[in-house]
């Protein structure tokens, strides 16, 4: 198996570096120990084409979004009819409203929504109406999950050891970035997920100070961990007992799952709950729907891109045609063939990992032979080096995996044919990189 020349990336990388801070326009697009990323140039179906004209099946989905794979056909010509009667018009239009009764009718806790741009921005937007609903301040947050980047919300969002989070009962507050304002999350609580007597306990003692509670249904920073039997519905009956609001962060799960987010596929109704990234197949767009009375809080939905016309149509378009296709049971066997096929590779080459998706996102974890339980548990457990070493080693046979974690997104373009190959690619770096792991 031959190995990529990528050096045209990489020449374009230390250019585009002169000029533009740490050479990208997310973190997220270039892992700490990435020499360089690949620099792409165009995307179709499952695969993308970097700078060299090397082809690369995709497993990154632009962190999330590429839902329908890149360039998807429908939507590309919602979007030029779109353009077509403007980039941005700042009003209501026909269709924000037919896209807005639509989420109504799709999404389960949605009896009105509102618009952001981005999954941080929207669930800065849930916390401010689920204060102004309850007249209450804190929110609990689970350490380990991510809901933005934002001065309140990027906190404990990961660590390097279990030590650093400190005891489970009372988990230290972590921050991640310089400049960072600790005193803006004085009202930010932390706790372990997945653990229902805790959450109990504390919803209970400081239920007069609680305003929201905010979880991924599915854990999918450092997963997908699943939720253990009756978490969720624990979560929300505990919510409901002390006035307190329930937000689903689904801004990964959403349409991914299901159309109606992780609350249809676990039968689980939040209050307030927050869609992005997959929404709008690759448009910037966020939504945050929930019941009417918080929703109708008082809490103005501002800024100047909100409902941008481009991204309503996308999302029209993303939810027309996943309404029609059979995509969630193809989600369902493409994962498993992936994830399966890992997994035997694995026992093949006794490298210890555990592999499992559910729907569209999936997981590969080294040093684990089962699921995580919580994010200690991956934390203590999870060998990040092996991962680091399979992502690079993939990526210069034409595969790429975010450097996230061991996240794998599929998209409804994803082929049997994209499997079997990736998995050939998968044996030739276990042969490489040996047993006993
Ligand atoms: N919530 C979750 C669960 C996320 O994964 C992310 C992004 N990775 C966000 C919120 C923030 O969304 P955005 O990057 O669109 O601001």
């Amino acid at each position: 198996m031959e190995k990529l020349n990528t050096e045209k990336s990489k020449a374009l990388f230390e250019e585009t570096k002169k000029y533009l801070v740490d050479g990208v326009g997310s973190s997220f697009h270039k892992a700490a120990d990435e020499e360089y990323p690949i620099c792409l140039e165009s995307g179709k179906g499952s695969k993308v084409y970097d700078v060299d004209g090397n082809e690369y099946i995709d497993y990154i989905g632009a962190f999330g979004p590429m839902l329908l794979g890149f360039c998807p056909e429908a939507v590309n010509q919602a979007v030029i009819k779109q353009l077509a009667l403007g980039s941005h018009l700042s009003a209501t239009t026909t269709d924000l409203c037919k896209l807005s009764k639509k989420l109504t009718e799709i999404i389960p806790c949605a009896e009105k929504v509102s618009y952001q741009n981005s999954g941080t921005e929207a669930n800065m937007h849930a916390f401010r109406l689920a204060r102004a609903y309850t007249g209450k301040k804190k929110i609990i947050k689970f350490e380990g999950q991510y809901h933005g980047w934002s001065d309140e919300e990027k906190v404990s969002i990961d660590a390097n050891f279990v030590s650093e989070l400190g005891i489970r009962e009372e988990p230290n507050k972590l921050f991640h970035s310089k400049g960072q304002r600790h005193e803006a999350a004085d009202d930010i609580m932390i706790l372990p997920w997945n653990d229902l007597k805790l959450l109990e306990h504390v919803m209970q003692k400081y239920s007069s100070e609680i305003a929201a509670v905010i979880t991924e249904p599915i854990m999918c920073d450092s997963g997908p961990i699943l939720p253990k039997p009756g978490y969720l519905a624990g979560m929300r009956e505990l919510s409901l007992r002390y006035h307190i609001v329930l937000i689903f962060d689904e801004v990964i799960t959403g349409f991914r799952t299901a159309l109606g987010g992780a609350q249809q596929y676990y039968n689980v109704v939040p209050d307030l709950a927050v869609f992005a990234k997959a929404i709008a197949a690759g448009y910037p767009f966020a939504a945050i729907v929930g019941k009417k009375e918080i929703m109708e809080s008082g809490v103005q939905a501002s800024g100047t891109f909100n409902a941008n016309p481009i991204a309503v149509a996308a999302s029209l378009a993303t939810i027309e045609t996943l309404e029609k296709g059979e995509i969630y049971e193809r989600f369902e066997s493409l994962g498993e063939m992936l994830t399966k096929g890992i997994m035997e590779l694995g026992q093949m080459y006794n490298i210890t990992l555990f592999c499992h998706s559910v729907s569209s996102i999936g997981i590969i974890v080294f040093g684990m032979s089962r699921p995580a339980e919580d994010f200690r548990d991956y934390i203590e457990k999870a060998d990040v080096k092996t991962y680091q070493l399979f992502v690079k080693k993939a990526r210069e046979y034409g595969i790429r995996f975010t450097s996230r974690r061991g996240r794998i997104y599929l998209s409804s373009q994803h082929t049997e044919e994209d499997i079997i190959q990736t998995l050939q690619v998968i044996k030739q770096i276990f042969s490489e990189i040996g047993g006993d792991r």
